[in-house]
């Protein structure tokens, strides 16, 4: 059996524990009752079982390559695309305006987790195209939403995202690609951009690189970036596609997975490029396609997790191996560990998926509401649903090879193909190392105000009625405790460095506590069969005690991890 999508799941918590009857109450959105979203999410649900999941090898064994500068992609792929397009499946948070479905970005999080469950190399496409058009419909010009956005949204064209460059990785300031004005408005870009996520395809019309860039007289750093749209063929006014523009995809790396998606070197050179926001303003609006794409991210870990996991679980249910001391089905399912794995498995899915959509939920709150407090929220969660995202994709998925013994590490179950590609999650789109570090400078600079908001939050309800998991709750209540200790730590610690070090460590701290929150709050919705109160039992019981350690090193300071000289550390 393949791959098949956990609409019951998802529909379990966004009726029971993210709160999207907000999002149903507000009068922001368009139709989005939990009724019309299930619709939604089980049509979606057919598209990516049938359509897209048998390319999830096909991808992998036959990669894109580089023929004479064209980019040709995996066969089927073209097809695939088409049935993600078709179905609208690209702008469904999009503005109606331009052709977009206007639902909240929770149901896009939803299908998005869909595809990435189902071929995560195809589903990166429309991933950058998503990011693009929130950053068009924030951030350009009316006639550039106008040309741009109808046919992104549709899929006839594809969007890129173009920071990194050899010396700028992390550090997006050092990058030295130049902008010049011409004297019709538009701007000249040259420059090599490297590692960009489907830089070319054969499949559709055009594509738009949304690409960083510095004027003559931007400064140094990020206060000197600037963004311009620069579209591989130049668009007449009618939406038909004119000349080729200056650009070129020169190398496609090999790569460990996502073998589906070419990741290409391009280069600018003179090409013509649209100014996208202000001058030198360029990370701003940026930084609005890139949380829309960190939580996207996040939702590529989630969605691996969850086939991962379903690969894992059947062929446990098949494999005969020793005799088990429970006696019940004779295969490896029986064994303790064996079923560990899966429970560590099943309940860590379920706290990423619940932190991925309770992150959707706030972002969409903050564009209905646009109060403060949403805003916040939504800052505060997207690092926390990266990074636990994809390392919940990358120890699932790790779990997943471990289950199937020898098989897992042979290619030909598929289970490795999840950890190789899933693996570069973690570093894309932000390292989880940088995201922890935003979360322990920037998201509290706020004096902490939205994180002890959160926390609170947790207490209160650990505080009310929670007679049906009684003593479960204790584990959980001391975990926040001692959450809030490291936070008030961090707040008071002036000196950065020493919070960056433990910064990871309180990250993950972060995301367990909530994962136990959203387990607490999904076994007190439990229906008769009591089957979250069980699951969230072993999460408290297996998972949240890792929390106390994770708080100790959060806060220990650096004094430890510099105890080495660069010297010692390269003795033999
Ligand atoms: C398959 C793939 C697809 C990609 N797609 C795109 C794309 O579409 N568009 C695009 O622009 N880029 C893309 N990237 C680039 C990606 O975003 C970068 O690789 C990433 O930002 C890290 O940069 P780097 O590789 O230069 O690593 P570095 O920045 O050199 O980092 C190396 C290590 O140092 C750590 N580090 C660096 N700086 C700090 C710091 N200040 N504090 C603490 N630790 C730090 C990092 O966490 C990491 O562990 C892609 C990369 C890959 C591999």
């Amino acid at each position: 059996m393949s791959y098949r999508a956990p609409i019951n799941d998802m529909t379990f918590l966004l009726e029971n524990v993210v709160d999207y009857n907000l999002l149903e109450n507000s009068n922001y959105f368009e139709d989005s009752s939990l009724e019309t979203t299930v619709a939604i999410l089980n049509e979606a649900s057919r598209m990516a079982e049938m359509e897209l999941n048998p390319l999830q090898s096909i991808g992998d064994q036959q990669p894109a390559y580089l023929e004479n500068g064209v980019v040709r992609t995996a066969p089927g792929f073209s097809e695939g695309y088409k049935a993600i397009a078709d179905g609208g499946w690209i702008g469904v948070a999009a503005n109606s305006k331009y052709g977009g479905m206007g639902l909240p970005l929770t149901i896009q999080n939803c299908v998005n987790e869909m595809l990435n469950s189902s071929c995560l190399s195809l589903a990166l496409n429309p991933l950058m195209t998503q990011g693009q058009i929130e950053a068009l419909e924030h951030h350009a010009s009316e006639e550039i939403k106008t040309l741009y956005l109808p046919k992104l949204i549709t899929g006839e064209w594809s969007g890129t995202m173009n920071l990194t460059e050899p010396q700028a990785g992390s550090d997006v300031g050092a990058l030295t690609t130049k902008a010049i004005k011409n004297h019709d408005n538009t701007y000249s870009i040259s420059g090599q951009k490297i590692y960009i996520s489907w830089g070319d395809n054969d499949f559709t019309n055009n594509v738009c690189h949304l690409v960083l860039a510095r004027l003559p007289d931007g400064v140094q750093g990020t206060k000197g970036i600037s963004l311009f749209l620069v579209p591989k063929f130049i668009p007449h006014h009618d939406g038909t596609v004119g000349k080729k523009n200056n650009l070129n995809v020169v190398s496609l790396e090999h790569k460990l997975g996502l073998h589906g998606s070419p990741t290409a070197v391009m280069e600018y050179d003179k090409a013509t490029g649209w100014l996208i926001g202000k001058e030198h303003q360029g990370m701003k609006a940026m930084f609005t396609m890139m949380n829309n794409a960190r939580l996207g991210v996040g939702a590529e870990g989630l969605g691996t997790a969850e086939a991962a996991f379903q690969k894992a679980l059947i062929f446990a249910m098949g494999r005969k191996q020793g005799k088990t001391l429970t006696n019940d089905t004779g295969t490896i399912i029986d064994h303790a560990d064996v079923r560990r794995m899966l429970m560590i498995m099943k309940s860590k899915t379920y706290a990423s998926r619940a932190i991925c959509l309770a992150t959707a939920v706030a972002i969409d709150m903050s564009n209905a509401s646009k109060k403060e407090f949403w805003i916040n929220r939504a800052a505060l969660l997207t690092p926390i649903a990266k990074s636990f995202g994809t390392e919940t994709g990358i120890e699932v998925s790790n779990l997943g090879i471990q289950i199937h013994g020898g098989m897992g590490f042979v290619e030909e179950t598929g289970a490795a193909q999840y950890w190789r590609d899933v693996r570069v999650t973690s570093i894309y789109e932000g390292t989880n190392g940088i995201q922890a570090i935003d979360l322990v400078s920037r998201k509290l600079m706020d004096g902490g105000k939205s994180a002890i908001n959160l926390i609170t939050e947790i207490q209160e309800l650990i505080t009310s009625d929670c007679s049906n998991i009684t003593g479960f709750n204790q584990e959980l209540k001391s975990a926040a405790d001692t959450l809030t200790n490291a936070t008030q730590w961090m707040i008071n610690c002036k000196d950065l460095n020493e919070r960056f070090a433990g910064a990871t460590s309180y990250l993950e701290a972060f995301a367990l506590v909530l994962g136990g929150y959203y387990h607490l709050k999904g076994a007190l919705a439990d229906d008769q069969l009591n089957k979250q109160v069980r699951l969230a039992k072993f999460y408290l019981s297996h998972v949240l005690p890792g929390v106390s350690q994770l708080c100790k090193t959060a806060t220990v300071g650096s004094d430890a991890i510099y105890g080495l000289s660069v010297e010692e550390l390269s003795m033999a």
